[in-house]
């Protein structure tokens, strides 16, 4: 079986999923042998990253993957329209860049979206905050051009009185969302990709299609098993810039999960590294010995958003927020050249191999 190093265009921490498959177009693999159905891959792009499946058919079943990837396609450009900051005519930069606080409407999945984001914010403290979106564009790792350089600090410090999850205020009937202070603005890039992989495996499912993995820009689910009634198995790669050799391996059924780090999108500046994800309590990029965190939900939304929470906390203020909260994660923390490997007791349970019935 080929094995492809998933990387995603925005230099997301690359999962290893072992799949056959082309990027970008449908490939339905003949393989010799074997009674188990054979599989088909279907990958593309979006949210500036790209996307793969892998569908193994029950039995019998014939999968018209063409009209299918036209379905995925299609579901994925309605979550971009409405949620991309790449794009001017989305909901959220429409919103963005208004300064009247008044109620504006928005459709009920961007809101969803939004209430989620606003759960984790209050889970974490602020840790999470898609407020930030005006500091990440001045670093330099938004839509804006990349700047590469250490913005001003009076700049990062006016930006920062911007920033604040509590200034978006939602209202559930009719959806809308308003500003109290006009100046905040909203980013869903540690959120939004989540959720599209929530929303294609709800169309996979709806699909008649229940053995699958879906992978966007490093963001995961697996529902089913793979060949043979196999479990899905991912990789999680050292967080070594340039190079891709698995850490650890994962044995997944039926969950979600998603891998935030500080060593894809960064630049260094004398000898240090400023990474994509911010505090919102400094305005700066995170400094701290966490290089990777990947959390394991029912849900790749709240996986993605959590990963980006604990990046910001850090490896010992995240562990502890971790075992509170019985979540599953799974940490690489520099120590002198290498890393040092740490799970929390809930994530004990995906290391170890699933003999499936
Ligand atoms: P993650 O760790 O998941 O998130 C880090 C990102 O979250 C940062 O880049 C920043 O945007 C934000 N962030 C930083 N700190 C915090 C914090 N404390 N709290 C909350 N959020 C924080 N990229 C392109 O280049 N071109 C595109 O056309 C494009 N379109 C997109 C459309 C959508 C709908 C979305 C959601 C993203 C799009 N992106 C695009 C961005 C890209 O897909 C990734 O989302 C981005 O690089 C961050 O995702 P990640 O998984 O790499 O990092």
């Amino acid at each position: 079986m080929m094995r492809l190093f998933f990387g995603t265009i925005m230099k997301k921490l690359i999962i290893l999923v072992i799949v056959v498959g082309l990027a970008g177009t449908v490939v339905y693999l003949n393989r010799q042998g074997g009674a188990s159905p054979q599989p088909v891959a279907i990958s593309g792009t979006t949210m500036g990253t790209s996307y793969h499946i892998k569908l193994v058919p029950v039995t019998g079943q014939n999968i018209d993957s063409a009209t299918l990837k036209q379905k995925i396609d299609a579901r994925l450009t309605e979550i971009d329209a409405e949620m991309s900051t790449y794009k001017e005519d989305s909901d959220v930069s429409r919103f963005n860049r208004t300064i009247t606080t008044d109620w504006q409407n928005v459709n009920e999945e961007t809101l969803s979206v939004l209430a989620s984001a606003a759960a984790i914010s209050q889970l974490s403290r602020g840790a999470f905050d898609i407020t930030v979106g005006k500091l990440v564009n001045l670093w330099g790792f938004g839509p804006t051009v990349n700047l590469d350089d250490i913005p001003p600090a009076d700049k990062i410090t006016h930006l920062l009185a911007d920033v604040g999850y509590a200034k978006v205020e939602l209202r559930k009937n009719p959806p809308a969302i308003k500003k109290s202070d006009p100046n905040v603005t909203i980013d869903l890039s540690a959120i939004a990709k989540g959720y599209a992989v929530d929303a294609v495996a709800k169309l996979l499912l709806e699909e008649q299609q229940p053995n699958f993995l879906v992978e966007i820009g490093g963001e995961i689910i697996t529902h089913g098993f793979k060949q043979n009634h196999k479990c899905w198995v991912i990789g999680i790669e050292s967080p070594v810039a340039d190079q891709h050799s698995v850490r650890k391996r994962l044995y997944l059924e039926d969950v979600a999960m998603a891998t935030s780090g500080d060593y894809r999108n960064y630049f260094e500046r004398n000898g240090v590294r400023y990474s994509h994800t911010i505090d919102p309590t400094t305005g700066y990029p995170i400094k701290h010995r966490l290089a990777s965190v990947t959390v394991i939900e029912q849900s790749c939304m709240r996986a993605d958003a959590l990963a980006t929470a604990l990046m910001v906390m850090g490896p010992d203020r995240g562990m502890a927020f971790a075992e509170r909260h019985q979540l599953a994660i799974f940490m690489l923390v520099k120590q002198n050249d290498s890393f040092i490997a740490k799970h929390s007791t809930a994530f004990t349970p995906y290391l170890t191999v699933k003999e499936v019935q």
